[in-house]
């Protein structure tokens, strides 16, 4: 038996003072089950301790003190011992606690005779047990016992903060993950309305760095038009919004295209009190063009149809009456006018079916050394016949190299620019169409001198049913499909397609195509297609 005098008594109160206060200002878990269990094994003169906490995966060491690493496993018999409630007292043991002992003592060969075993219990969760044991001399005494309770249960409370603690560092970094991985655009603005937080995608979305737009005002993170005129930055601050709201309209971006957002602007409250707000950004450009698209082109469609069919159906009807006599002049106009709408109808179809081919990245070429000037010949003259408005001049050098090409699809690009051409002069004027080459590409245009198109709109030609809204453009018949697909059919052989002009002064179409070389012939690639970007 050891002598506890009352000096030592009061060193071990005062010890244990200086503990507690240690430990409850110490956040890091395993630092603080350390600093505990020396305080534990210093405090009542043990050699050897040890805590065993409850994991996810069941009882798990720790902290120990006085063990060599490699002597861990022989401790098995305690750690993997069931605290067992002893009933009306609110406290644990551990069942054979003596002879779970005996086990570790035979297996480290080592005489440990003494051992206490305390809970680290919080309210009615037993989180962990502390074990400290002893070798020879006395047994531990009640005074050594009643102060490793008291200290436990400080202890467990500290190791509940701790605990606490790094499972709320765990779930901040975990929302700071799903924040910034997500792919809307994320704002957590404060009670001020200033930025706390951006997460990438946002970043992304308007090109600029995370950090640049930290503790800004709203407003100057969120440059956005509103289609429905709620202002988004200012709308809680001034108490308008109590609860959830969503919002569609334009973010101007500090670099790159202005883009359609659809905004939701959640406000957190804390009683009355407004804590934060969060704004997520969700680019739906895309989705409001698709819209769009379908919308058009189901009335461009309809209206693109329906005109034709009822000028066949008129002038079919009329031909037939019974009662009338025709002459041939009239029987002859109508059914020219029938044979135009029938052809009209049938390239527009065309036209849809390879737009649909487009889509589905099934459209073919089947490229072959191909003379230019042959083709430029027949299709315009093919035009040359139907107006009288318009001169056409030639420009195609008789030298010019053969190009790599599918002359149907030569033949269809040169139609619908040339179709264009005519279609948009209606003043007439002068339609030339030449071509020139370089080492190895051939570049063709097609100019004429009507209305041209505003520098704006010139960016949006080249999309699906994408027709310019002029006074001309209602009046003329159109899908806003041709540029689409000669841009898909010119890019399907490689080369490009781009514009020039100049409102009231006319429209030059380039496009590029690759110059036939005899070492092409091994490699032509007969299925190339191309997608709808
Ligand atoms: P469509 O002629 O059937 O409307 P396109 O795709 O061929 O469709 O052309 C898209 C739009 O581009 C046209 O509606 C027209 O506004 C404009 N455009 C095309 N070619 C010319 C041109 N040569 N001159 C002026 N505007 C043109």
């Amino acid at each position: 038996m050891f002598d506890y005098g009352y000096e030592y008594l009061l060193r071990q109160q005062e010890y244990l003072l200086k503990t507690i206060k240690a430990m409850t200002s110490r956040l890091d878990l395993s630092a603080l089950l350390r600093l505990i269990l020396n305080h534990a094994v210093e405090m009542v003169q043990g050699e050897m301790g040890l805590i065993v906490l409850q994991g996810k995966r069941g009882p798990e060491v720790r902290a120990f003190y006085g063990i060599r690493p490699e002597d861990l496993s022989y401790f098995a018999p305690l750690v993997e011992a069931v605290p067992q409630r002893v009933p009306g007292v609110g406290s644990w043991i551990i069942p054979n606690l003596e002879s779970r002992v005996i086990q570790v003592t035979t297996g480290l060969g080592l005489p440990l005779h003494q051992v206490v075993a305390m809970p680290l219990k919080f309210k009615e969760d037993l989180l962990g047990m502390i074990y400290v044991l002893r070798r020879g001399g006395g047994a531990f005494s009640e005074d050594d016992r009643q102060v490793l309770v008291a200290f436990a249960d400080q202890a467990a409370i500290a190791v509940r903060n701790a605990r606490l603690v790094s499972q709320l560092r765990w779930e901040k970094a975990r929302l700071d993950t799903i924040i910034d991985n997500s792919p809307a655009g994320i704002i957590i603005l404060d009670d001020e309305g200033r930025t706390e937080q951006v997460n990438l995608a946002f970043s992304h979305m308007v090109g600029r760095r995370k950090e640049k737009m930290v503790g800004l005002p709203c407003a100057d993170v969120l440059h956005m038009r509103e289609t429905q005129g709620i202002e988004v930055c200012g709308s809680f601050l001034n108490g308008r919004a109590q609860s959830p709201f969503y919002v569609e309209g334009v973010l101007e971006p500090a670099r790159g295209k202005e883009k359609i957002v659809g905004v939701t602007v959640t406000p957190l409250y804390e009683g009355d009190e407004l804590v934060n707000v969060i704004i997520t950004v969700q680019d739906i450009t895309r989705f409001k063009e698709a819209e769009e698209m379908k919308v058009t082109f189901i009335s461009v469609i309809s209206h693109e149809l329906k005109t034709p069919v009822a000028v066949i159906k008129g002038y079919a009807s009329t031909l037939r009456r019974e009662d009338a006599n025709w002459d041939r002049k009239t029987l002859e106009d109508g059914l020219m006018a029938i044979e135009e709408e029938s052809n009209r109808l049938a390239e527009l179809i065309d036209n849809l079916l390879e737009v649909s081919r487009i889509q589905a990245g099934a459209l073919k070429i089947r490229p072959e050394p191909t003379s230019l000037r042959p083709i430029v010949e027949k299709v315009t003259e093919g035009f040359r016949m139907q107006t009288l408005r318009h001169d056409f001049v030639l420009d195609v050098p008789k030298n010019l190299p053969p190009v790599l090409a599918d002359p149907e699809r030569l033949r269809q690009i040169l139609g619908n620019l040339l179709s264009n051409a005519v279609k948009y002069s209606p003043r007439g004027g002068v339609i030339r169409v030449g071509a020139w080459s370089d080492s190895d590409k051939v570049t063709v245009y097609v100019a004429d001198q009507g209305i041209g198109i505003p520098p704006e709109e010139q960016g949006r030609l080249f999309r699906r049913f994408s027709r310019l809204d002029s006074g001309l453009r209602r009046e003329t018949k159109g899908t806003g499909l041709g540029l689409y697909l000669v841009k898909s059919l010119v890019e399907a052989h490689g080369g490009s397609v781009w514009v020039h002009s100049e409102p009231e002064k006319g429209s030059t179409f380039f496009f590029t195509l690759p110059v036939y070389r005899p070492q092409h012939a091994g490699n032509i690639n007969p299925l190339a297609g191309t997608h709808d970007g």
